[in-house]
């Protein structure tokens, strides 16, 4: 396997958390060295909340009673 650094010239799926890499963005690539068709792209610092992972936020969340919250 080999990586480098390198500008993405395309829009690519970075294969870590699976987010958007954006044309002209730097990312890391990786190659099999088997086999050089395949190769995989990564951005070089993983953005912590991907957009897709993204919890809706819930304004008014249900309270436990406090023996329901003891029963467990
Ligand atoms: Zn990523």
């Amino acid at each position: 396997m080999a990586e480098k650094i390198v500008t993405a010239r395309h829009r690519q799926v970075c294969d870590v958390c699976h987010g958007h890499i954006e044309a002209g963005e730097r990312c890391r690539l990786i190659r099999d060295d088997f086999w050089p068709l395949m190769v995989w792209f990564e951005h070089l610092r993983c953005p912590d909340h991907p957009a897709v992972a993204a919890e809706p936020v819930r304004p008014n969340p249900p309270r436990l009673l406090p023996a329901m919250a003891l029963s467990h």
